[in-house]
């Protein structure tokens, strides 16, 4: 590894933004949440406790919450918003609200990010807008178009909401020059909502990508469809836009494959989906005039690869189309040494009434634990911090 390399160790630069007691805050957060039993059970009282209306929310709020969401409206979230630009690094809001199901959800979803993209045209430090599909139509719908399974009536009427939300959002985020990323989730919805990216592409990304597909790399057809995509949109004459990220449903995944008996959509092991998602930056990288690149990772191998293969093709740190994003609450050693570099990065600022982020913070508490993550990064990473501060 080349010296140059060290980049993300520098934990000044990490944790500027950090007053002394929010640095213990997080190291407290984290030292929890690497207790996996203590999570579980964690997780199950919260549930509880929020069902049962207990007076919980403010507990929630000043732990878990504030460290991974910028607050419970947009408005609330600018502080973090501004206070992260000033480094350089710049935000995307994401309306983490989940697991919703009527029309009206649906159309306020849609309002919001349509909001957001009003934001965003005001405040440059928000340079893309996001949603979930999910977010925009009932899940189970999703599912039948995906099986090429015929919808009723009355679904085939809520589909086309569906495609209209797309459209408003696509469009707009288009006329304010922002570039909007759609999520990507479970596999068995996402070749509807692949078809209906595509489409938005057709329309919308004539100039430049506008609309960005999420690619999970976790996901062992990936780099396969990302060439035929290309192909199609060299032949159609538009541009491509991809988030890159590993992907965040593997048990569910494979639990799903294994109870319905057909082969997993998942790479046999880790390394085989670093390879992937490695072969995905080359290839993103090889093409960098028809298709731009969003990077979603806390792999330091990964970000260290796509900070060379820059370098190789002789890209200006800042190269407008190339980014890398986290997530807020993590990996600030990455985001805020790339961003002093010069490179392009944005996090992804969650946020939504307390109760409704429950399971967006239920994922970060899991993905967190001993056993799946980084938390032992994290807490290494604190430590130094908190070592360097007494001894100034
Ligand atoms: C800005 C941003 C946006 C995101 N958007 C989305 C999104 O739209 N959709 C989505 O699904 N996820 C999304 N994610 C989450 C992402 O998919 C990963 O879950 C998370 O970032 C961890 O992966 P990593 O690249 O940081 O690195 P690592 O921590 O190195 O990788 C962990 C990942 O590797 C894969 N993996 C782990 N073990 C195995 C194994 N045994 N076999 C095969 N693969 C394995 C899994 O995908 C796991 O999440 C996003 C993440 C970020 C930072």
């Amino acid at each position: 590894m080349q010296k140059k390399h060290l980049i993300f160790d520098n934990t000044e630069i990490a944790f500027a933004l950090k007053s002394d007691s929010e640095l213990e805050r997080a190291y407290f957060l984290f030292k929890m949440i690497s207790i996996e039993p203590l999570v579980r059970i964690g997780t199950a009282a919260t549930n509880f406790a929020l069902k049962a209306h207990l007076p919980i929310e403010g507990l929630i709020r000043s732990t878990v919450f504030d460290h991974f969401c910028g607050g419970v409206n947009e408005e609330d979230c600018l502080p973090v918003i501004n206070k992260m630009y000033e480094k350089g690094v710049s935000s995307v809001l994401d309306f983490s609200v989940e697991a919703k199901e009527s029309e009206n959800e649906f159309d306020y979803a849609r309002d919001v990010t349509l909001k957001i993209i009003d934001f965003c045209k005001e405040i440059k430090a928000i340079p893309f807008a996001v949603f979930k599909p999910s977010g925009f139509g009932r899940f189970h719908s999703y599912e039948k178009v995906s099986n090429g399974k015929n919808l009723t009536e009355k679904e085939q009427m809520e589909w086309e909401k569906v495609v209209e939300r797309f459209h408003v959002v696509c469009k707009k985020a288009k006329e304010n020059n922002i570039a909007v990323l759609i999520d990507a989730e479970e596999s068995w919805i996402q070749d509807a909502t692949d078809a209906l990216v595509t489409q938005m592409m057709k329309i919308y990304n004539t100039e430049k990508p506008v609309v960005f597909n999420t690619l999970q790399m976790y996901r062992h057809d990936r780099v396969a469809f990302l060439k035929n995509e290309h192909k199609k949109a060299k032949e159609g004459g538009y541009f491509l836009g991809y988030k890159l990220v590993r992907g965040a449903y593997m048990e569910k995944e494979n639990e799903r494959a294994e109870e319905m008996g057909y082969e997993s959509p998942i790479c046999k092991s880790k390394a085989a989906t670093d390879d992937n998602f490695n072969a995905g930056l080359n290839y993103i990288l090889d093409n960098l005039n028809d298709m731009w690149l969003f990077a979603g990772t806390h792999n330091e191998a990964s970000s260290y690869l796509l900070m060379d293969l820059m370098a190789e093709k002789g890209l200006e740190n800042n190269d407008f189309r190339v980014w890398f994003g986290q997530l807020y609450g993590m990996s600030d050693h990455i985001s805020f040494n790339l961003a002093n570099k010069g490179y392009n990065v944005a996090k992804y600022v969650p946020f939504g009434p307390v109760k409704d982020v429950m399971p967006y913070l239920i994922r970060r508490a899991e993905e967190n634990t001993s056993v799946a993550g980084q938390t032992g990064r994290e807490l290494v990473l604190l430590t130094k911090e908190k070592k360097r501060r007494k001894t100034l």
